[in-house]
């Protein structure tokens, strides 16, 4: 038996976060230029339980999380009972609204909605580590960044999954791990 170093690859957060190689790009919300209407197909779209914020698809620098459930309640209300509020209105999580043309509908401001720490590893974290993060802060879900870039999520339930991968591999390949 060659030395145990030479075998074992340990599983970093980036071989276990959304999205995998060749998946579709994380579905985000950027912080102040999409608008109401941009939202309401994301939430029809998918049914992710949230959505990172990011400053813009370019940059992709993390701003916060938002729960898909407390966006759904937000847009639908602004719906109703906010006057101005528009299919082409812009929505922003940010201080002070973005600046646009006296023409434009009026805008939504979320930043109450916003959650502005959400918990982040690095792409090379090990997942000995990961889980123990979840385990320990009771985690649902975790974003994962690269040189200060959003590059991927982790959820409770890719965690468990990934436990569940360890527990049935097959005993050949344990004794080289
Ligand atoms: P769960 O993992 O409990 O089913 P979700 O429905 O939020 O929770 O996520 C389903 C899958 O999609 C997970 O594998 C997760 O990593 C991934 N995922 C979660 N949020 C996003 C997102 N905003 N964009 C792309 N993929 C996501």
């Amino acid at each position: 038996l060659e030395a145990k170093e030479e075998f074992s690859h340990k599983t970093l957060a980036m071989d276990v976060m959304r999205p995998r190689r060749n998946d579709p790009p994380l579905t985000v919300i950027t912080q102040d230029s999409m608008t109401v209407e941009d939202v309401e197909t994301i939430i029809n779209e998918t049914t992710y339980s949230g959505y990172p914020v990011v400053v813009s698809r370019e940059s992709q620098r993390l701003v916060g999380f938002v729960l898909r459930r407390d966006l759904i309640i937000s847009v639908e209300n602004a719906r109703k009972k906010q006057d101005g509020i528009v299919s082409t209105s812009i929505i922003y999580f940010t201080d002070h609204s973005p600046p646009l043309p006296p023409s434009s509908p009026s805008m939504l401001k979320l930043r109450s909605i916003l959650d502005l720490s959400p918990f982040t590893v690095t792409d090379q974290t090990p997942m000995e580590i990961v889980v123990d993060i979840f385990r320990k802060l009771g985690l649902r879900q975790c974003l994962v960044t690269h040189n200060g870039k959003l590059l991927g999520i982790i959820t409770k339930k890719d965690v468990l999954k990934h436990i569940a991968q360890l527990a049935n591999q097959d005993p050949d390949s344990i004794l080289f791990n």
